[in-house]
Order: C-alpha cells, then sequence, then structure tokens
C-alpha cells in the first residue's frame, strides 16, 4: 500500500490549493479525484471578483491551477474514493483503483448540483435538460431556453447563455432574485426575460426536451414549447465520505471545520464548498491553503 503524508480527496479549487501548499512545505501529498481536476470550478463562464484579474473564466483559471500543483505534488484523476478507515497512526483509503495509506486527510470533495425532481429530469439529462451551460450552452445557439433559478449562477449562465445566441428566459420561484444586485441589472440592460413566482412542475418531450409545464403561485398552469432548460437551483455538499467517518456536520450537511479547518476528526481537515460558508473559488483556495498548513503543522508536532 502507497502511503502518504497527506491525501486530498477532490481536486477543485480547495484541493488543488491545499496541494500547492502541502507539497510546497515538503509534504509528500496525493490528490485525488473521481473526474478530472477542476470541479465545478471549470463550470463558471467567467468571474469579475477573482483577484488579479479583471474577467477570467473558470475553466482558464483551473487550467492554470491545475499546472501548477503538479509541480509540488502527485494527481491521480479519474480515480474516486470509495471509503476512508480510521487505522493505526493514520487512514486507509480505498478507491475504485487500489488502496493508500495517509497519515491526514483533507476532504474538499465540493458540491453536487441540487436537482428539481420532476417527472422528465432523469429522462431527458443530456437531451435537453443540462446543469451546466458552460458545457452545454453552445448546442443551444438561435434556440430557445429556460434557465431554472433566482441565485447567482443562474443569472451569470443566463448572461453567458444570452451572448451565446441563446433565446433564454428565466424562471424564478419566488418575487425577487437573490443574486447579486450587479447580474440584476446586466439582466435588466440585456433585456433577458423573466418569469417570476413560477415553478417546473414537468418537462415533455419526445427524444428530446420539447415543453415544460410551469405553475404560478396561484395554482395556474401553462406549458411553453422549449428546446432545453438548464437548471441552476444550488447544490448539496458531497458528503458520504464524511458521514462514514462520523464527522460533524451542521443541519445544510455542510462539514463543521474551525479556523484552522479541522474537522471533529483529529488529522482530517476540510476545505471549500464542502465546508459551506462563502462559497466563492477564492474563499476555497483559502481554506485548501489553510487545511495543508494545519495538516503540516499537526504532523511536525506529532512526531
Ligand atoms: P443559490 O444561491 O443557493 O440559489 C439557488 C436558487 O435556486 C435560489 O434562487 C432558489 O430559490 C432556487 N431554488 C432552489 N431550489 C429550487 C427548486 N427546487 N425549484 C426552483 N428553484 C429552486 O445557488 P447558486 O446560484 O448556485 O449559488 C451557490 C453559491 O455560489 C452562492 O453562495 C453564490 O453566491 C455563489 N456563487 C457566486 C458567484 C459569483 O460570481 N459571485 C457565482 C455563482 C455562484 P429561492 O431564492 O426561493 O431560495
Amino acid at each position: 500500500m502507497k502511503s502518504y503524508d497527506i491525501i486530498i480527496v477532490g481536486a477543485g479549487p480547495a484541493g488543488l490549493t491545499a496541494g500547492i501548499y502541502a507539497g510546497r512545505q515538503g509534504s509528500k501529498s496525493l490528490v485525488l479525484e473521481k473526474s478530472v481536476a477542476g470541479g465545478l470550478g471549470l463550470e463558471i463562464p467567467s468571474m469579475e471578483n477573482y483577484p488579479g484579474f479583471e474577467i477570467v473564466s473558470g475553466l482558464v483559471l483551473m487550467r492554470k491551477m491545475k499546472l501548477q500543483a503538479q509541480k509540488f505534488l502527485e494527481l491521480r484523476e479519474n480515480e474516486a474514493v470509495e471509503n476512508i478507515v480510521k487505522i493505526e497512526n493514520g487512514f486507509e483509503i480505498s478507491t475504485t483503483k487500489r488502496k493508500y495509506f495517509a497519515k491526514a486527510i483533507i476532504l474538499a470533495m465540493g458540491k453536487k448540483y441540487r436537482k428539481l425532481g420532476v417527472d422528465g429530469e432523469k429522462k431527458f439529462a443530456g437531451l435537453g435538460v443540462s446543469y451546466c451551460a458552460t458545457c452545454d450552452g453552445i448546442f443551444f445557439k438561435d434556440k430557445k431556453v429556460i434557465i431554472v433559478g433566482g441565485g447567482n449562477s443562474s443569472l451569470q449562465e443566463a448572461i453567458f447563455l444570452d451572448n451565446l445566441g441563446v433565446d433564454v428566459t428565466i424562471v424564478h420561484r419566488r418575487e425577487n432574485f437573490r443574486a447579486e444586485q450587479y447580474l440584476q441589472e446586466k439582466i435588466k440592460d440585456k433585456n433577458i426575460k423573466t418569469i417570476f413566482n413560477s415553478e417546473v412542475k414537468e418537462i415533455k418531450g419526445d427524444k428530446t426536451v420539447k415543453s415544460v409545464v410551469l405553475e404560478d403561485n396561484k395554482g395556474n398552469q401553462k406549458i411553453i414549447g422549449i428546446d432545453g432548460i438548464f437548471v441552476a437551483i444550488g447544490s448539496l455538499p458531497v458528503i458520504e465520505l464524511a458521514k462514514n467517518l462520523n464527522i460533524e456536520l451542521n443541519n445544510d450537511n455542510q462539514i463543521i471545520t474551525n479556523k484552522k479547518q479541522k474537522t471533529n476528526i483529529p488529522f482530517i481537515y476540510a476545505a471549500g464548498d464542502i465546508a459551506g460558508g462563502l462559497q466563492q473559488l477564492i474563499v476555497a483556495c483559502g481554506e485548501g491553503a489553510i487545511a495543508a498548513t494545519s495538516a503540516y503543522n499537526d504532523l511536525e508536532n506529532k512526531d
């Protein structure tokens, strides 16, 4: 069994930054990623609030982070962690490919998309139902779509789709958006259509999506013809591994950490969206740096 000082689970912004710090501190470290490095960061169409870049896409930033991280650590993509068990002096990590030993663990698995849970959503996933405008928007150029949700993601992705030449309407279940004011103003400036106080009740189609059933808050239903639906209604932390380790979670199922990113289990740390908080890329990076430094300090003091 290959042995490491620190194993980091998840190669999003938190995991990659933790890896950069761990590697530069001299810890033998490995980052395990179930798919490709970058996490949900890859799907951010553009950011105007990441210091140092007036405007940058998540894809560009995450590629840079990955290249930088690989100078300092071992990164294994397409290798999902299936279980972590506490053993003497550390942890045994079982992945889809092999087992590892680590003295400390940093959990940085991020979050997964929240689903609408309506009829047709599963059936048409990839056939008109999408959770990522950055990935799939181009397929809907000159076509008609709705995007569901009233948060930053929904509005940001609506702007991205509009810029691509997609005919996009935002559908939100309330009277007002919760997104930041500057995004709301952009939506108005661009005359992007909105339907408030309405929820999607069903997604219909044949081979691909053809329409949705919307219901307003008075119970009135209407069917509108569309070619696609983007779901941007937030996300849920990926906490299955944490639950198995009896790590303490808050009411939103996010891992509880202290200011040093320590969980309630010694030598297990958590960083990024999985630990809740502001859910911004810059914060995930900051927490990754703190988690790696805490792990390094704790391991140094242990010996
Ligand atoms: P979010 O802020 O949680 O917003 C989710 C939206 O979806 C809300 O408007 C919510 O409605 C709606 N919603 C939830 N469940 C729904 C359902 N079952 N049916 C219909 N609508 C539903 O999620 P997010 O936009 O993905 O953002 C997540 C975090 O990332 C936030 O902290 C956000 O600030 C951050 N973020 C920041 C930026 C940035 O550039 N600053 C960009 C993207 C994301 P209600 O309003 O009724 O709750």
